[in-house]
């Protein structure tokens, strides 16, 4: 959802006393004391509740002192410097993109202010540069709306309403990972604000250490007010979701098996593979997402998939924009992601299947509530993407220690009812477990876990290897020396808490 100015305008000034008493409430006050005064919004506001409620997960909807909306790179930077020297140092902030982290506390706060970057959200297309200058407060539907204006798209997020921000920061898996690397690949240049308020252009020539840093490290160094992506010729897909019973699965694991060994021979092929199961209407289905990236119906690369009889497709051609409309997820309900990375072996899938099953019978047992949803979603992994990120630069995620093809689990629960918090918790975490457990006793485990799907549990960081996790804490100490990114905020995966 975006905010208008308008609607932030309309909120100015809704100062509750209580706020003030607070160390955090100073924190405001001192943004309310220079000229972002009509940014800050505040409890009891309209701006502010609907900036709260944006969030994608409930759980994850904490209430800050203020949220201050920023509408430039300059704003940011004074937002910046003001929290770093007011109250001694002492100002916690969150920074938050599109907030679709499904952790408490990643892009929020309780006790300080969540900067939150929505009303920065236009995405301009640079013909002769061939870029798209994104602003980090977009969701990725935005950006493809406007972009299959000029017919071209950019590598990105596979459902409409996720935050550009964080997904890139994190890596991003997108439809053409296999043609042109993750999302973060495809960044030439990023704009920043740093702990002392400057704001600089990195790029492969231009603070080259921080450009690669900020390809997988997340917000360990700086703000980002804007990234400028390679675009992509063609934004039409043959694409969309199919499902099927659930009696097939063994066949989609074979085929997805497959799929996954000889990516290479038709990189326009993307498949992820779902599992679901919907408590409302007590259905356990496999789905399909199979996207071409390019407007080419039924090609050979997907014949394993569409050789299955299904019992529901919606593939067709259509742009980007109107396939990621159709992958989005329900908001309002709460969540939890929880993710691992395993060699490419049919045992560990099916034993992925078995597990998620089990799972299921346990939610149907102790849920208090009677509305949830349960996920779990094998997708590629190969050595290509890696492949592909090395020729564009390398990035942080460490992947090119891995020689084997490999393939990625996200846990994915949902539900309504608060009383199920722990419940679900257990049983996606548990999951998790056991699969990784059953995975190193075949020898079939990968150390990699993937940040933006990680839950707060995890500590994807550490995955990307020693040598990698000594780069990014180098980069870390020279563009934030006093640790401002580490310490006054505190949300997210920080370089500081690895190996602690
Ligand atoms: C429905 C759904 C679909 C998804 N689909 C995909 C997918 O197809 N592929 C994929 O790879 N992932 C996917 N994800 C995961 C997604 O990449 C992460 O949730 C990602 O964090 C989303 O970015 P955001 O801006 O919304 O996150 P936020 O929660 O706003 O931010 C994530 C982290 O980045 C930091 N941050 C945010 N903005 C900035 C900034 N400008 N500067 C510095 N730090 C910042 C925040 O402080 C936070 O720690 C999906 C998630 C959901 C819920």
């Amino acid at each position: 959802m975006h905010i208008t100015t308008a609607v932030a305008a309309l909120c100015i000034g809704v100062l509750p006393k209580a706020a003030h008493a607070t160390a955090s409430g100073t924190c405001c006050s001192a943004l309310a004391a220079t000229t972002l005064k009509s940014q800050v919004v505040y409890p009891g506001s309209a701006a502010y509740k609907i900036s709260l409620g944006s969030y994608w997960a409930e759980n994850v909807q904490l209430e800050p002192t203020c949220i201050l909306q920023p509408r430039t790179a300059q704003e940011v930077s004074l937002a910046v410097s003001t929290l770093v020297a007011a109250d001694g140092g002492a100002c916690k902030f969150a920074v938050r993109g599109g907030g679709h982290t499904t952790w408490a506390g990643a892009s929020n706060i309780v006790d300080g202010v969540t900067i939150d970057l929505s009303l920065m959200n236009s995405t301009t297309y640079n013909e002769k540069a061939g870029t798209a200058s994104i602003l980090p407060g977009s969701r990725w539907g935005g950006v493809y709306e406007t972009l299959a204006k000029y017919n071209v798209t950019v590598a990105g997020g596979r459902s409409g309403v996720v935050g550009v921000a964080g997904f890139l920061l994190g890596g991003g898996n997108t439809f053409h990972t296999s043609r042109v690397g993750f999302g973060c690949d495809n960044v030439v240049n990023y704009e920043v604000v740093l702990a002392d308020g400057t704001i600089i252009e990195v790029n492969k020539d231009s603070h080259a250490d921080l450009f690669k840093a900020l390809k997988g490290a997340s917000g360990n160094f700086g703000i980002v007010t804007k990234y400028d992506m390679k675009i992509i010729e063609g934004d039409k897909l043959w694409g969309g979701i199919v499902t099927y019973d659930n009696s097939t699965t063994l066949k989609h694991l074979e085929a997805g098996h497959k799929f996954i060994n000889n990516i290479e021979k038709d990189p326009y092929a993307s498949w992820i593979g779902m599992w679901e199961y919907l408590s409302v209407t007590d259905q356990n289905m496999v789905a399909n997402a199979l996207e071409y990236t390019t407007p080419v119906a039924y090609p050979a690369a997907f014949d394993s998939f569409t050789t299955i009889a299904n019992t529901s497709s919606s593939m067709r051609v259509a742009n980007l924009w109107n396939l990621t409309q159709e992958l989005g997820q329900a908001s309002g309900y709460r969540d939890i992601f929880v993710t691992g990375t395993f060699v490419n072996n049919l045992d560990v899938m099916k034993r992925t299947v078995d597990i998620h099953n089990r799972m299921i019978e346990e939610a149907k047992a102790g849920a208090k509530g009677d509305d949830y949803t349960m996920f779990t979603m094998i997708q590629p992994w190969p050595k290509l993407f890696t492949d592909h990120s090395v020729e564009r630069g390398g990035n942080m995620l460490g992947l090119d220690r891995f020689d084997e093809n490999l393939f990625q689990v996200l846990i994915d629960y949902s539900w309504k009812d608060e009383a199920d918090d722990a419940l679900f918790n257990q049983l996606a975490n548990g999951a998790l477990e056991e699969l990784t457990t059953y995975s190193k006793s075949i020898g079939a485990d990968n150390e990699f876990i993937y940040l933006n799907y990680a839950n707060e549990t995890q500590d994807p960081l550490s995955s990307y290897g020693p040598e990698n996790v000594k780069y990014i804490q180098a980069v870390a100490k020279k563009y934030d020396q006093t640790g401002v990114f580490q310490t006054q905020v505190p949300g997210g995966f920080k370089i500081s808490a690895v190996g602690k």
